[in-house]
């Protein structure tokens, strides 16, 4: 007899809505996680991810968050907890740039109401921006932030409460097929199940061989700026937002939980990295990237560094998903590769990873990130 129906290796954004789907469900789950829960090391912390429906990465994720927006209300509904604060979202740069044109066509797709603004509109309507003329600007009042440890610590509460089994302070070492069932050796013993759904982040290359090399973890850094009026960076006066411009493309939330303007430059510098190795200090090199967008976009912001972090993105070539079921070996399933953009979706991710143990499929549209996709 198996001791599980499942293992979830990784408990935390996708593996802790994954436990509390296959837990709701009735399955006898385990979930491993290498560190506490929530922790620094890997993607799901720093207070805030942005959610919204402006998807330039491509119209297929929009049915993907509106189910995500009912899951993580309906997680906050079951848990009395405030997990996502609604601010509106910006999506912001050259109108004929394909980071803002595709924006637009994956809301048009979808009947995605928003409005254009120009930037002296912008700049009067949220007077925290202060936008040059060449940038535009697509405001959708839908988008906000999560926030992520409180995302985690609930679902895995109330998985929990449906049965589920977790530990944290324990690595997973190696895992292997045994006839149908898969044997999972951590550094505190061993255990038997029917699944095995491995949720590992930027440690996901170290465990399944199909996405090593496709998955590549790369350092981020964040960075909290004291405004010199707080009153504009406040959750009611200031949209989160992503914009492209001539220095990168940043993204940045309102004061929330902690004092400060939280900004960041997605693929700050490029740097590839190893989890298990990573600089996690922050720099003043790492600093001026950041504050050179504060001064230039949000010059009310740009008081004192308050607080900074780093944290991992895991990027595919594509910027695309992996998910899906191992080839050849289908009692085990990998989600991974979210590439600076997946925590808006993992409530949803839960949903298709507890699909893809309990049937093999799912009904949500997973076609872009079938796993094979990078094999020649
Ligand atoms: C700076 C930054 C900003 C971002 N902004 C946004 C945003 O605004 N909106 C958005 O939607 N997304 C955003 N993202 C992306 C998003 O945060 C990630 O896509 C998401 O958090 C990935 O979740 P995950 O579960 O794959 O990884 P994680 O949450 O890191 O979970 C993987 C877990 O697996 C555990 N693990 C790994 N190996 C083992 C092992 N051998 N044994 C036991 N446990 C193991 C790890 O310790 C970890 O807890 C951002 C990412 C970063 C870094």
């Amino acid at each position: 007899m198996p001791d599980y129906d499942a293992i979830v290796i990784g408990v935390g954004g996708m593996g802790s809505a994954t436990v509390y789907h296959l837990a709701r469900r009735g399955w006898k789950v385990l979930g491993l996680e290498q560190y506490g829960i929530p922790h620094e090391m890997g993607s799901s912390h720093g207070y805030s991810r942005m959610i919204r429906y402006t998807l330039q990465e491509h119209p297929n994720y929009v049915p993907l968050v509106h189910r995500a927006y009912q899951l993580w209300h309906e997680l906050e509904d079951a848990s009395d907890a405030t997990l996502m604060v609604t601010t509106g979202s910006v999506r912001a740069g050259p109108p004929d740039s394909p980071f803002f044109k595709n924006a637009q066509e994956s809301c048009d797709a979808h009947n995605i109401p928003y409005e254009i603004l120009t930037a002296p509109e912008i700049n009067k309507r949220f007077p925290g921006y202060q936008f040059p003329d060449e940038i535009s600007s697509i405001f959708q009042s839908d988008g906000g932030f999560l926030l992520p440890e409180q995302c985690i610590v609930n679902h895995v509460r109330a998985a929990e409460e449906s049965g589920a089994e977790i530990h944290s302070q324990e690595t997973v070492l190696d895992w292997e097929p045994r006839g149908d069932e898969i044997k999972v050796r951590t550094d505190k013993g061993v255990y038997i199940a029917r699944r095995l759904v491995v949720t590992a982040g930027a440690w996901a290359g170290k465990l399944v061989p199909a996405v090593r090399g496709h998955a590549i973890p790369e350092r981020q850094v964040l960075g909290w700026f004291e405004p010199e009026n707080p009153d504009l960076f406040r959750p009611e006066t200031f949209p989160v937002f992503g914009m492209l411009t001539e220095e990168g493309r940043y993204y940045g939330f309102p004061t929330y939980s902690v004092p400060g303007f939280k900004i960041g430059r997605s693929h700050h510098l490029l740097q590839k990295v190893d989890p298990d190795q990573m600089d996690r200090e922050v720099h003043d090199e790492d600093e001026a990237i950041l504050r050179k967008a504060v001064s230039r976009y949000f010059p009310q912001a740009a008081g004192r560094l308050l607080e900074r972090k780093t944290c991992i993105y895991t990027n595919t070539p594509d910027e695309h998903f992996m998910i899906g079921v191992l080839p050849g070996l289908p009692e085990v399933s990998v989600a991974a590769g979210f590439s600076g953009h997946g925590f808006k979706f993992a409530s949803v991710i839960g949903e298709i990873m507890a699909d893809l143990a309990q049937k093999g499929e799912t009904s949500h549209d997973i076609s872009l990130f079938r796993l094979d996709r990078f094999n020649g």
